[in-house]
């Protein structure tokens, strides 16, 4: 059992500069890993930094589908994550073959899948996105062409939605987003009723439509700078509270329960990215792939080139 070291954050800071790496930390992981990190920010964001440095190795602390993404836009430097068992629901929700078999019923359709699926589903699809730049995309398809929208299903309703545009979508969906309760949300905006609710769009409609302010995590974010002060009932993961609540100091901050089918509270935050922690991020940096549960993320060279064009072709568009 390899060792833990006492002085953990200074031993992450050693490793760091020993072996010229950069750390990313998504917005929905633990406040720790958030403040060691050498960026905190949404997939794509943290992707793109760890792409423009010349460090040798990037550490991911997120899921597997946010690594694997910063591997095909920097397919030179070593990608490591500090546990392979961080999924994804919504990733685990669109498996390869069925939506290969999914795809060949609408042959003329163009495949816009949302970044939060595997390099296999992205080497399957013509352009991908994020929740910033979805809009603007789908506007750019001509209004005679049947898209395909993959995988969330309420990322989906949402867009169609704001663009009024009809889509064929995938079943897919969010296992934290999905569960916030309405009645829960309902009794908070009553007991705060200045407060504005902001919500990201991979929550289902019935949430969205109590909502101020919808957007990614990004847009969150930058919406609870701009309103200095006051009262936020989040409807997103709620480890971001960290980042809001840093940019907002005076402001309160209200997380929405989620209840499971027998109406027990759930804590809302992503088990998967909760499965990250100091120690593991620790060993992965000192041990690599003898590490317990992280390692060297290996992505086989003929899907990242097949992944990367949809990607590309979004950077080009957005
Ligand atoms: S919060 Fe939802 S979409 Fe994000 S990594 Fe967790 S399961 Fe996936």
């Amino acid at each position: 059992m390899p060792q833990i070291p006492p002085n953990l954050e200074q031993e992450i800071l050693r490793l760091k500069r020993e072996k010229n790496a950069v750390i990313l930390a998504h917005f929905y992981q633990d406040s720790e890993i958030q403040d060691i990190a050498d960026f905190v920010g949404d997939s794509l964001d943290l992707s793109r930094k760890a792409a423009s440095t010349d460090a040798d190795e990037i550490i991911f602390c997120g899921v597997k589908f946010m690594a694997e993404v910063a591997k095909i836009l920097s397919p030179t430097k070593r990608v490591l994550v500090p546990d392979f068992n961080a999924g994804c629901s919504l990733e685990d929700s669109c498996q390869p073959q069925s939506f290969a078999e999914f795809r060949k019923k609408y042959p003329d359709a163009i495949v816009i899948t949302y970044i939060n699926c595997s390099a296999e589903i992205k080497a399957l699809s013509d352009i991908i996105v994020t929740s910033t730049n979805a809009k603007k995309i789908i506007e750019q398809i001509p209004a005679d062409r049947e898209i395909i929208f993959a995988p969330d299903q309420h990322l989906g309703r949402y867009l169609e939605k704001i663009t009024g545009r009809k889509m064929i979508l995938w079943n897919g969906s969010c296992v934290v987003h999905e569960q916030f309760s309405e009645k829960e949300l309902v009794k908070l905006i009553a007991n705060h009723p200045s407060a504005k609710v902001i919500a990201h769009p991979e929550c289902p409609q019935t949430l969205l439509s109590h909502a101020h302010h919808i957007g990614s995590t990004s847009s969150l974010l930058n919406f609870a700078e701009k309103n200095q002060g006051g009262e936020f009932i989040v409807l997103t993961e709620l480890h971001i509270i960290h980042q809001m609540q840093k940019r907002n100091p005076t402001a309160k901050f209200f997380d929405c329960p989620s209840l499971d089918k027998a109406g027990c509270t759930l804590c809302n935050s992503c088990p998967y990215m909760q499965l990250n922690n100091l120690e593991k991020l620790y060993l992965v940096m000192k041990y690599g792939n003898e590490s317990e549960c992280g390692g060297e993320l290996i992505l086989d060279e003929a899907l990242r080139i097949k992944a990367e064009v949809p990607l590309r072709k979004m950077l080009a568009m957005s």
